[in-house]
C-alpha cells in the first residue's frame, strides 16, 4: 500500500516522471492515520459487543475467489472486476477481496 513509485526510463535511458511526489504524499497520509490506535479501538468495541475480529493479511486477497478459494492472477480482470476461472464467481474486485 505504501510502496515507493517505481522509477521509469524511456528508450534512450532518460528518466521519466513516475508520480513519485504524489505517491510520497499519499504514503505520508496513509501512514499518518494511526492504524494501531484504530485497531485498539476496534478490538475494544468488538469485545464489548461480543464480536470476533480476525486480522487478515492482504497478500493475494485481490486474486483469491471468495466462493472456492482458487487463487490466480488471471482472476482479476481489471482494477474493479473479478471473475474466477474455476467456479465462474463474478463480483466487484473490492467486495470479493473483503
Ligand atoms: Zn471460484
Amino acid at each position: 500500500m505504501t510502496r515507493r513509485a517505481e522509477p521509469r526510463k524511456n528508450d534512450q535511458g532518460k528518466w521519466l516522471k513516475n508520480g513519485a511526489a504524489a505517491k510520497s504524499g499519499l504514503n505520508r497520509a496513509i501512514l499518518d492515520k494511526g492504524w494501531h490506535q484504530f485497531e485498539s479501538f476496534l478490538k475494544y468495541k468488538a469485545e464489548r459487543a461480543g464480536k470476533a475480529i480476525f486480522k487478515v493479511s492482504a497478500y493475494q486477497t485481490s486474486q483469491e475467489c471468495a466462493a472456492c478459494s482458487h487463487t490466480h492472477p488471471d482472476n482479476r480482470i481489471s482494477q474493479s472486476s473479478f471473475h474466477c476461472g474455476i467456479c465462474g464467481h463474478t463480483a466487484n474486485a473490492d467486495l470479493n477481496a473483503a
